[in-house]
């Protein structure tokens, strides 16, 4: 079982130089994130004792329920899931340095404002819906770049880039589309020079779709299913707002 896991993250760095090699980049580029829903914390352990050390939950339940038993090994936890607002003041308990899931002013101003009175800052991605799939969270290609223009107004939210959760598809090409719509969209708000706004991440691609993800300039991947097994619950039970 132990051993499992981490011939898995083998397999998966083995598909990283290999996209990386395909596309001319440096494996050092694209770091490996570890999207932990549902699996025990024990099992996560192993990977974190092993030097796999960026880990993600989707919910703030789940996070909380792991917290005690991984906090022992040091790890940088990201929040990928959807965020409602009444969840803000907790998620913040559990030592989490970015939230990928930025994707509406609502939340930047409700964390911005607990933020403060806490004297913290947070980093974040802005989420965009590159599929524009309804079932999915992230906000419109269209509107990306003002949620971005406001949101560097709040000095706590440190925006260092972009995510996105490509279409799910077994035609890659519709599926690169939304990477590119991601670096597209990202090269805009570079050329626009925002005060209070980094761009070098790009958190884009999955257990099914990471090489193409890397091929067009993923940063960061974000890997479930291929390091840890299959689910038991169904994906759109973490994507739905309940
Ligand atoms: C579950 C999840 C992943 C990982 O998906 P896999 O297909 O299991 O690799 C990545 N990103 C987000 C936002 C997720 O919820």
């Amino acid at each position: 079982m132990n051993e499992e896991i981490l011939n898995n993250i083998t397999d998966i760095q083995e598909r990283i130089n290999n996209a990386c090699i395909n596309s001319n980049r440096n494996p050092d580029e694209v770091k490996l994130l570890l999207a932990t829903k549902t699996v025990p914390a024990e099992r996560i352990k192993i990977a974190l004792q092993a030097g796999h050390t960026l880990i993600a939950e989707n919910k703030v339940q789940e996070l909380k329920e792991k917290y005690e038993i991984l906090k022992e090994i040091p790890h940088t936890n990201h929040f990928i899931g959807h965020l409602q607002t009444n969840k803000i003041k907790d998620l913040l308990k559990y030592n989490v340095s970015c939230i990928q899931s930025l994707d509406r002013l609502d939340l930047a101003e409700k964390l911005h404002q607990r933020l403060q009175f806490e004297n913290n800052t947070i980093e974040v991605l802005i989420q965009v819906n590159t599929s524009f799939e309804e079932s999915k969270f992230g906000v419109s290609p269209d509107n990306a770049i003002e949620l971005v223009k406001q949101v560097a107004q709040l000095e706590t939210l440190k925006i260092k880039g972009l995510m996105t959760i490509g279409l799910f598809s077994a035609e890659i090409e519709k599926v690169r589309k939304c990477f590119r719509l991601l670096k597209d969209i990202q090269q805009q708000i570079i050329a626009l020079n925002i005060s209070n706004v980094e761009m070098q991440e790009l958190s884009m691609g999955m257990s099914g779709d990471m090489e193409t993800a890397i091929e067009e300039g993923a940063t960061i991947i974000r890997v479930g299913t291929a390091i840890f097994g299959q689910r038991v619950y169904p994906d759109s039970y973490y994507w739905n707002e309940k």
